[in-house]
C-alpha cells in the first residue's frame, strides 16, 4: 500500500478509562475479526494483564479500513504499556506512530497517567486526538472534561470525539478523525533500511518475533539483517503483520509496522529501542533515542519448599526469553537457602514477574525487601557493586558508599504541592524547581535516592495525593551517603535476608520501627522470640513475641469435628508462606515489612 494511505497510532489512557475496550471496538468495527473469534479485550494477552488492568507487552493490529473518501487504509494500532516502570517502552511504541487517541474517562477526567502518556506523546510529535469516552455513564460530564483537558493539556477540544468505548457509539468517528487528522508515515523506500524495534517476544516454535516500525526502506524474506546493538547476522525468513492473526507478506516497506523473524533464539540481541538494517547495504546510523534499560530494582527471590529449586530456575529462565529487562542469578540465604538475585525496572516489574512465577508456574516464592546496586568503595582503593545488603562488607573496610539518585518529576493537582513536597523531603530530596502548568497542576522536580523511592514512594506519593500524582523519573547519578546496614536479630541469630542498607540519619527510628513491626507479624509460637535490631555489633532495639499460652484448638471443645479441621486448615493456609529460620517461623510479610516503616 501505498504511504499516503496508511495511518500509525496509539491509544493511550489513564488506567480504567476504557483503552483495552476501545481497542477491541475498533478492531470489530473494521471487520477484523469475526464473532466465534472474538474475546475480551483481545489486545491483552495475558490473563494477569486482564486482572490488573495493565497491558505489558505492547503490540500492533494492522486493519483496513474503507473511509468515507472511498479509500480504503491501512490502520497499524500500536499497543502501549501503561506504568511508569515501563515509561520507556511506551515511548518505542509511540515513537512507531505519528498519532495517538488520548482517551479520557468523560465522568473521570484527566489523570495521573493521562498526563504521563501525553508528555511521552509530545516528545515524539505526536498528532493527539482527545476521545472523551463512557459519554453513556449518567456521570459523564464531557463539556467539563473537555475544559480541563484544554486548561491542563492546552489541547483543542473543539473537534474532540465522544465515544462509548462499551456501547459502540462514535467508533466510525474516531476512525475518520484517524484517518482525517494524523499525518501519515514520511520515510523513503530507498534509502538503506532503518527499522526501530518496538518490541519482542521469544515464541517457542518461531524464535523471536520482532515488531517493527519501517521508517527508511524495505524489509523482505530472504534477506540479511542485523541490529545496531546485536552482535550477529541473522536471515529474515518471514515478515509480516497481526491482524491480530499473523499474516505473512513478502515486504515490509517504509512507513509500516509489523513483525520480522529471522531465526533469532536470544532476545538480547534485539533489544527495544535499537534498529534494525540490512547486512549488505546498511544505514550508517541506528534511529535515535536507543536506551539500554538496566535492572534499577533487585530483591531476592526463593522457594518456600526448597524442593521447587529446579522449578523457580526453569521458569525465571523461560520469563528472560520474553523480557529483556529481567535479570537473575544464583544466591543463596543462610535463612532462605537457595534462590535467586532478581534485577527488574522497578517496583510494578517485580510485583507483575513474582505473580506471574506463582500463577502462571505455581510456585510459591518469599521475596525479600527490594534494593538498589550501591557503589562500595573500600580502603584499598577498590570498587565492589553490591545489590544484596549482606554483600556489603565489614564496615572497617569500607571507605565510603555512593548511591544511585534519580530526577523525579512530579506531576499533581495544586492542592497536593504541600504533600508532595514534605514527602521528598523526608525521602532525602533536593528540591530542584516547581512549575506551574495550566491553572491548577504542578509539575515538581526533585533529586532523590533510589533508595528511597524503592521502598515505598509510589504508594506513599499515591496515597499522600490520592492517586493525582504521576511519577516519572531517570537515573541521574552516583553520589555518596552515609549508608549502614540495619540487622534483624531473632533469637539473637542474624537473619541475612532481613538485613538492609539505610541513610545512617535514620537508621535508629528505622530499626525501632522494624523491630516493632516484626513482633507484631510474627506470629506466636511454642517458645518466646527475641527480635533486635542492631547496626554493626550495637542492639538499638529489642521486642519480644511472648510465648503460645494455650493449645488454639482447645477453644474447640473437644466434640466439634468440623470446626476443628476448619481450625487446621485454616492455619495450614496460614503457613503456607512461612518460613522456618532457625527455630522460629517467619511469615512471608515479615520480609517485606521494612517497607511499611519509615
Ligand atoms: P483500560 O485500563 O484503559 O484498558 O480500560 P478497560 O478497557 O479495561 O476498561 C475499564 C473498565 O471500564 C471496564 O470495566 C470497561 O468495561 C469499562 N468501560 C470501558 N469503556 C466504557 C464505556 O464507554 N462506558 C462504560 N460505561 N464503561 C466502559
Ligand atoms: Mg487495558
Amino acid at each position: 500500500m501505498q504511504r499516503e494511505f496508511k495511518r500509525n497510532f496509539s491509544i493511550i489512557a489513564h488506567i480504567d478509562h476504557g483503552k483495552s475496550t476501545l481497542a477491541d471496538r475498533i478492531i470489530e468495527f473494521t471487520g477484523a475479526i469475526q464473532d466465534r473469534e472474538k474475546k475480551d479485550q483481545l489486545l491483552d494477552r495475558m490473563d494477569l494483564e486482564r486482572e490488573r488492568g495493565i497491558t505489558i507487552k505492547a503490540q500492533a493490529i494492522t486493519l483496513n479500513y474503507l473511509a468515507q473518501d472511498g479509500n480504503t487504509y491501512e490502520l497499524n494500532l500500536i499497543d502501549t504499556p501503561g506504568h511508569v516502570d515501563f515509561s520507556y517502552e511506551v515511548s518505542r511504541s509511540l515513537a512507531a506512530c505519528e498519532g495517538a487517541l488520548l482517551v479520557v474517562d468523560a465522568s473521570q477526567g484527566v489523570e495521573a497517567q493521562t498526563l504521563a502518556n501525553v508528555y511521552l506523546a509530545l516528545d515524539n510529535d505526536l498528532e493527539l486526538i482527545p476521545v472523551l469516552n463512557k459519554i453513556d455513564l449518567p456521570s459523564a460530564e464531557p463539556e467539563r472534561i473537555k475544559q480541563q483537558i484544554e486548561d491542563i493539556i492546552g489541547l483543542d477540544t473543539s473537534d474532540a470525539v465522544m465515544a462509548s468505548a462499551k456501547e459502540g457509539i462514535g467508533i466510525g468517528d474516531i476512525l475518520e478523525a484517524v484517518v482525517q487528522r494524523i499525518p501519515s508515515p514520511e520515510g523513503s523506500e530507498e534509502a538503506p533500511l532503518q527499522a526501530l524495534i518496538f518490541d519482542s517476544w521469544f515464541d517457542p516454535y518461531q524464535g523471536v518475533i520482532i515488531m517493527v516500525r519501517i521508517v527508511n526502506g524495505s524489509l523482505r524474506k530472504g534477506m540479511r539483517i542485523r541490529s545496531f546493538k546485536g552482535r550477529k547476522e541473522h536471515e529474515v525468513t518471514h515478515v509480516g503483520y497481526f491482524d491480530p492473526f499473523q499474516q505473512d507478506v513478502d515486504c515490509l516497506s517504509a512507513g509500516s509496522v509489523g513483525f520480522v523473524i529471522a531465526g533469532i533464539k536470544d532476545i538480547q540481541e534485539v533489544k527495544v529501542g535499537d534498529t534494525i538494517t540490512r547486512c549488505d547495504h546498511p544505514a550508517k546510523q541506528p534511529l535515535d533515542g536507543y536506551k539500554e534499560v538496566k535492572p534499577m530494582v533487585f530483591s531476592g527471590l526463593y522457594p518456600v519448599d526448597s524442593a521447587e529449586y529446579d522449578d523457580l530456575r526453569d521458569a525465571l529462565e523461560k520469563l528472560v526469553l520474553n523480557d529483556a529487562s529481567l535479570s537473575f542469578e544464583l544466591e543463596s540465604s543462610a535463612a532462605l537457602g537457595f534462590g535467586f538475585r532478581c534485577g527488574f525496572l522497578g517496583l510494578l516489574h517485580m510485583e507483575i514477574i513474582q505473580e506471574r512465577l506463582e500463577r502462571e508456574y505455581n510456585l510459591n516464592l518469599i521475596t525479600t525487601a527490594p534494593t538498589v546496586t550501591y557503589a562500595v568503595h573500600d580502603i584499598h582503593g577498590g570498587c565492589t557493586m553490591v545489590d544484596n545488603p549482606t554483600q556489603l562488607p565489614d564496615p572497617q573496610l569500607i571507605d565510603h558508599i555512593e548511591e544511585p539518585y534519580i530526577v523525579a518529576n512530579i506531576m499533581c493537582p495544586n492542592d497536593y504541592v504541600g504533600q508532595v513536597i514534605t514527602l521528598c523531603q523526608m525521602k532525602r530530596g533536593i528540591q530542584k524547581a516547581i512549575q506551574y502548568i495550566g491553572s491548577d497542576r504542578v509539575m515538581v522536580t526533585y533529586e532523590l535516592p533510589l533508595n528511597e523511592v524503592v521502598m515505598d514512594f509510589y504508594d506513599a506519593l499515591k496515597s499522600a495525593t490520592r492517586g493525582y500524582a504521576s511519577l516519572d523519573y531517570d537515573f541521574l547519578e552516583y553520589r555518596p551517603g552515609k549508608l549502614v546496614k540495619l540487622d534483624i536479630l531473632l533469637n539473637g541469630d542474624t537473619v541475612d535476608a532481613l538485613s538492609l542498607i539505610v541513610h545512617a540519619d535514620s537508621a535508629y527510628a528505622r530499626g525501632r520501627d522494624l523491630a516493632a513491626k516484626m513482633r507484631e507479624i510474627i506470629p506466636r509460637q511454642m517458645f518466646e522470640v527475641a527480635i533486635q535490631a542492631a547496626i554493626g555489633n550495637k542492639i538499638i532495639a529489642r521486642e519480644t513475641v511472648k510465648a503460645m499460652r494455650k493449645n488454639v484448638l482447645a477453644k474447640c471443645y473437644g466434640g466439634d469435628i468440623t470446626r476443628k479441621k476448619k481450625l487446621l486448615e485454616k492455619q495450614k493456609e496460614g503457613k503456607k508462606r512461612m518460613k522456618q529460620v532457625g527455630a522460629v517461623e517467619v511469615p512471608q510479610e515479615a520480609f517485606m515489612a521494612v517497607l511499611r516503616v519509615g
